[in-house]
């Protein structure tokens, strides 16, 4: 559907995105994640035609959107970060103009904004002026105008960006339902957000892509540490020496509860985390010392994009 190849943007001699390369398919949820000036914004607007690339290709279901810059844009509706709404004018004339300015007319134009109209729900306010909208209702136009023309993808920068809590929840709610009959691409800096609504996460620091695949996929290949924790009755030193034999562990911290009980941290690098679990239980058995408890803390996408974030956009793989 999307082929970006070798993508790289320089403003002036600052590199904002270096050599980007991934290819989007029909019918997922895509989240481009990545913290303030990865290079999120830049990649969007490049992708649908808004700003040029210094080099690099991208092919819209075929058409190459520098080459074929109509065709490949009459595949995408584009809501970008700062959305171009004329704020003396109504939502109902805003859909109007750009229906137009997208070559819609007549009833063609008029069934697209009625159904515009119902996918973002935003009858309510369609002859208020703009400029006194609510946020969270500026932002259902934006994304009102993308979608006229029914474009086979939609892709949204920074969709929830100054929203409220509720808002938030309603926008995401509506990115998750334009999924159902579209291509959707939005980006966002927070993790969360991209996988409670997503199906496959993009991840970007400083103008590189650094992980690509679906939330549990990049879990499972970036996962690279986690701990466990264990209570017992047994002495704090009979405890920590029946840990201190084992392999796949990294450090060990132990101590006295003050309800008498002895505790354990066991920290590990290891890839599978529950061998290591598995291993724990094995060599306290082997001693004789009984776990009351125990506690395995996986590594999770919230580590796996800090990691990554942090890493200078290296491509960091195993
Ligand atoms: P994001 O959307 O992920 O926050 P951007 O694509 O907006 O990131 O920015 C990527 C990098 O490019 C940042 O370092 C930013 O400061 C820089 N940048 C963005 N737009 C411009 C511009 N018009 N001129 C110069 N530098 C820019
Ligand atoms: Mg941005």
């Amino acid at each position: 559907m999307i082929t970006v190849e070798n993508l790289t943007k320089y403003y002036g001699d600052h590199l904002a995105v270096n050599d980007i390369s991934f290819e989007i398919d029909e019918g997922h949820v895509y989240g481009f994640l990545g913290p303030n000036g990865a290079g999120k914004s830049t990649t969007m607007n490049i992708m649908t035609g808004c700003l040029s690339a210094t080099s690099g290709n991208i092919r819209i279901d075929g058409h190459d959107i520098f080459e074929e810059p109509e065709k490949a844009k009459k595949l995408i509706g584009y809501l970008p970060e700062q959305p171009p709404l004329y704020m003396n004018e109504s939502p109902l004339e805003y859909l109007r103009f750009v229906g137009e300015a997208k070559g819609l007319r007549g009833e063609a134009l008029e069934d697209q904004i009625k159904e515009v109209i119902r996918q973002t729900g935003i009858r309510p306010v369609l002859n208020r002026r703009i400029s006194d909208l609510s946020k969270g209702y500026k932002q259902r136009v934006g994304i009102a105008q993308a979608l006229l023309g029914n474009p086979k993808v939609i892709i949204l920068d920074e969709p929830t960006v100054g929203l409220d809590p509720i808002q938030i929840i309603e926008i995401r709610d509506l990115i998750r339902s334009l999924g159902k009959n579209h291509t959707v691409i939005f980006s966002s800096h927070i993790l969360s957000e991209v996988q409670t609504v997503c199906d496959r996460i993009l991840m970007i620091a400083l103008g590189k892509l650094v992980a690509f695949g679906a939330p549990e996929e990049l879990e499972k290949q970036f996962s690279s540490s986690g701990s466990i924790e264990v209570t017992s009755d047994a002495d704090v030193g009979k405890l920590k020496q029946a840990l201190s034999g084992m392999g796949m562990i990294s450090a060990i911290s132990a101590k006295t509860l003050s309800n008498g009980y002895s505790a354990a941290r066991i920290e590990t690098k290891h890839k599978d985390i529950y061998a290591v679990s598995g291993a724990v239980f094995r060599a306290c058995a082997a001693a004789d010392v009984t776990l009351l408890e125990i506690k395995v803390n996986k590594a999770d996408l919230e580590d796996v994009f800090l990691e990554l974030a942090s890493e200078k956009g290296e491509v960091k793989r195993k």
